[in-house]
């Protein structure tokens, strides 16, 4: 489709209610959104948010709220919706991750890359930090604890699916140095480059054994593993907007996406992995990624761990929508 415009949200992840920053990439994304429906006709302009549901921090509030994850995700999906309509947020569809279209999507992507050789089942052993949902190696520690959070990291041994980043490096570098906006504003782009540039890429390990994480996607190749929160998530991009057809070629009106919003929080895995598994599954990246700054409390970012975020709403109790 010609002249369309298509702008996404990260999917927000539904372990705790929103704060600030959540609000603050919406609003900027619907700004957007309403400018241009007026420039190009409302049937021309696609705006999507939606919410990421799976992983091991949301099993987890679920068991500390003594509910089952799906009734956990039910609730709290309602409160972002709540907060969207208080905040006159116009988007014109709302993705879950636990919505069937986006589930058979992502076992679908999984199928394609086994196909390709771009998935493959190897011995894992590394770091865990549970909070962060992330491994590291040794060398990536940091006095022993976890690079990002700073907590302590379990040594855990397993197999696992792993997906094939590393064959993509050298294209990611050429694409992202061919196209000067792909990545945005200027210091991310270069953020990213010179990690690309004195880093060799890992494979990503993409999958969970049940038996340590269960809520999530199950591989349709292993009933025993589940998909990698983030491998899952990004998906959701392709999966509110098209479908892959019988030939394993991605069908959508909509994408590429014009602009992906993002926080700078979250650019590894939207400036490296996302265009790589686009790649791998034979479709366009997104024309651009931005990534705007974080909201401050004081000196530190504010995040849900931090306990330190400002509430939407009792902000826009106190100073209305359209301050
Ligand atoms: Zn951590």
């Amino acid at each position: 489709m010609k002249d369309k415009f298509y702008v996404t949200t990260p999917i927000y992840y539904v372990n705790a209610r929103p704060h600030i920053g959540h609000s603050y990439t919406t609003i900027a994304a619907d700004c957007l959104a309403r400018h241009m429906r007026a420039l190009k006709g409302a049937e021309n302009v696609f705006f999507l948010t939606g919410t990421d549901e799976h992983g091991q921090k949301i099993q987890k509030a679920a068991q500390a709220a003594g509910i089952n994850p799906q009734d956990f995700t039910d609730k709290m999906v309602l409160v972002y919706k709540e907060l969207w309509k208080k905040l006159d947020i116009s988007y014109d569809y709302f993705v879950r991750t636990t919505e069937e279209r986006h589930v058979d999507c992502v076992r679908r992507v999984l199928e394609i890359l086994l196909k390709k050789e771009d998935i493959y089942l190897a011995q894992y052993e590394g770091w865990y930090c549970t909070p962060c949902e992330t491994f590291w190696t040794g060398m990536q520690l940091k006095e022993g604890n976890c690079p990002d959070c700073g907590r302590p990291v379990e040594k855990i041994t397993e197999s696992n699916y792993f997906f094939r980043l590393s064959r993509y490096q050298d294209w990611l570098t050429g694409y992202i140095k061919d196209n000067p906006d792909f990545i945005l504003p200027q210091n991310r782009r270069n953020e990213v480059l010179s990690f690309l540039e004195l880093n060799k890429l890992t494979d990503l390990c993409i999958s969970r054994p049940k038996e340590r994480l269960n809520w999530g996607i199950s591989l349709p190749f292993s009933p025993d593993h589940v998909v990698y929160v983030w491998f899952d998530a990004l998906i959701n991009y392709i999966s509110a907007a098209g479908a892959f057809d019988a030939q394993d070629v991605y069908r959508s009106k909509w994408w590429p996406a014009d602009l992906q919003l993002i926080g700078k929080d979250i650019l590894r895995q939207h400036a490296i992995y996302w265009p790589i598994m686009l790649r791998a599954l034979n479709i366009e990246p997104p024309k651009r990624i931005f990534a705007h700054g974080w909201w401050m409390v004081g000196q530190s970012k504010m995040s849900k761990s931090r306990g330190n975020v400002v509430s939407p709403l009792e902000m826009a109790d106190a100073f209305g929508v359209y301050a």
